[in-house]
């Protein structure tokens, strides 16, 4: 439905992002990952319409956008921003209300209710935790009843209560229709059950696109073997070494090693001719946050 080509943008001598490619499929989840500053607020931004890119097209149903074509598509977007600022004094209800006369919307849209119970949209909006603000920002963003929805680090500091929470609600919200939900989050493994494809942002370039599955076998990354044993021991080094694994190292009452894909099977019979020597082994894929943003 929506796709970005060559998209770059500029903000002086800050280059925010370098020729991004990227296409939204419909009825999809798509996860945009990466660091702070990577360009992820602005991307979002850009598909919106809010930011000029400096070079780069924006393309919905194959056609490149212009004025005229993003003042409808507007009309299909909800944005949940990452920082919005709420009146303090008003309460959630009239501050929905105020929204919708913004979009010239008229907001009755049931699901908001769901989001935002009777109760609490009668409180003021001063008197509100982080997870009642979310909620509203989110419900802001479906008063006009979208066909895609763009949220900017919607779960960025919740409690892991309020994040399951947050899913719950967008779980059920698209199961009432066939919503295209993008979302960023600069922490892939609080999204990676969430999303049907993820976009791994890095310094402004989208270094690579397509679901965890696809991304772990297209990279070709080694899997981590654990070993647990009580003590250094060599021969089991030796073997690991012998058998193509490298990064070879202990760590925390284990011995440790990346494995190459093609080596798993040998490896691994190998390794188990030699089981009296350890108590127990794990083999996983690596975390993709591991490869791409150097985190262990
Ligand atoms: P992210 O959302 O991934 O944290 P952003 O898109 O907000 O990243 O920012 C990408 C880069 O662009 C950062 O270096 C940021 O400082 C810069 N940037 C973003 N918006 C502006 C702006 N309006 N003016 C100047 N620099 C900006
Ligand atoms: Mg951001």
């Amino acid at each position: 439905m929506l796709k970005l080509n060559n998209i770059s943008k500029s903000f002086g001598s800050i280059k925010a992002l370098d020729s991004v490619s990227l296409e939204v499929r419909e009825g999809e989840v798509l996860g945009l990952v990466g660091p702070n500053g990577s360009g992820k607020s602005t991307l979002l931004k850009v598909m919106l319409g809010i930011t000029k890119p400096s070079s780069g097209d924006v393309l919905i149903n194959g056609k490149v956008l212009q004025e005229k074509g993003w003042k409808h598509f507007r009309k299909q977007i909800g944005y949940m921003p990452e920082r919005v600022s709420f009146y303090d004094n008003l309460t959630g209800r009239e501050t929905l209300n105020l929204f919708a006369k913004i979009k010239s919307v008229n907001g009755k849209y049931e699901i908001i209710k769901r989001i935002l119970s009777e109760d609490i949209q009668s409180r003021k909006v001063g008197g509100y935790s982080k997870g009642m603000r979310q909620r509203l920002n989110l419900a802001q963003a479906l008063l006009n009843d979208p066909e895609l929805l763009i949220l900017d680090e919607p779960t960025s500091g919740l409690d892991p209560m309020g994040i399951k929470e947050f899913y719950d609600i967008l779980d059920e919200v698209k199961s009432r229709k066939n919503l295209t939900v993008i979302l960023s989050s600069h922490i892939l493994a609080e999204i990676e059950d969430k999303v049907d494809r993820v976009a791994v942002i890095k310094n402004g370039e989208n270094k690579a696109v397509g679901s965890l599955e696809e991304l772990y076998t297209g990279l070709k990354l080694p899997l981590k073997i654990s070993i647990a044993i009580s003590e250094a021991n060599t021969m089991l080094e030796e073997l690991l070494q012998e058998e193509g694994a490298e990064d070879i190292r202990y760590s925390k009452g284990y011995l440790v090693a990346s494995v190459p894909r093609q080596s798993k099977l040998k490896l691994l019979s190998a390794v188990l001719q030699k089981q009296n020597s350890f108590a127990d082994l794990s083999i996983r894929e690596p975390n993709l946050e591991e490869v791409f943003f150097g985190v262990h």
